[in-house]
């Protein structure tokens, strides 16, 4: 009995990440989901990206969390829209909870969603949230060995963003072995290399989201 249970469970998340998805398009918002494990900077991403990009698109944020209201208290002081998720415990966001803080935002003064879900490199990867691309990130002080150990968040990603560059010179990371793992588990992948702290390489990161918004909109 427990198979066709999970299937009604995720049959019923697409359904609701399908009505999420049309609510999006229908205001003109491009929508990325952003996963990692914990650490690997994520609600540093958003926050580089609301600033860098201040002035020209509107930002709109969903933080999940399991508890605290910490990253969301950091996006809040730049300005954007952030509305908090508590998962009361879980481990993923899932789309029933994205529909409810979708509710909470001002859509009409949102150009680009970006939900940054908690911190698990495991179970993300099975919940669609009605995103438009999903976004992986790993980052050098965790180890070069993710994309091996956690192939299936890697290969429903559109996108892998290796954080935290600036501290290559001072860690074991073979980051050429990282990009020929994510290649080799998804060829399309598109594989950025940046440091939202110093900001190094991070307008690739921004044309990729600018381009991929404007292809929506086009389309
Ligand atoms: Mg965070
Ligand atoms: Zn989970």
């Amino acid at each position: 009995m427990k198979v066709p249970i999970v299937a009604n469970i995720l049959k019923a998340n697409d359904s609701i990440a399908q009505q999420n998805h049309e609510a999006l398009r229908a205001k003109k918002i491009f929508a990325v989901n952003i996963m990692s494990s914990p650490g690997a900077g994520k609600t540093t991403l958003i926050e580089r990206t609301i600033n860098t990009l201040k002035g020209e698109l509107k930002i709109g944020v969903i933080e999940g969390d399991i508890q605290s209201t910490h990253d969301s208290e950091i996006i809040a002081k730049t300005g954007a829209q952030v509305v908090q998720i508590n998962t009361g415990g879980a481990c993923h966001l899932d789309a029933n909870m994205v529909s409810k803080a979708i509710e909470q935002l001002d859509l009409s003064s949102i150009d680009i969603l970006l939900i940054e879900n908690v911190g698990n490199l495991v179970c993300p990867s099975n919940f669609w949230l009605g995103e438009d691309k999903k976004v992986v990130l790993t980052s050098v002080p965790e180890g070069d060995d993710k994309p091996l150990k956690y192939p299936s968040i890697f290969l429903v990603s559109d996108a892998v963003i290796i954080n935290k560059i600036d501290l290559l010179p001072y860690m074991t990371y073979d980051i050429d072995k990282v990009r020929q793992e994510c290649l080799r588990i998804k060829p399309e992948i598109k594989i950025f290399q940046l440091s939202s702290k110093t900001g190094e390489r991070f307008d690739e990161w921004i044309e990729w989201l600018k381009e991929l918004r404007k292809e929506k909109l086009q389309g």
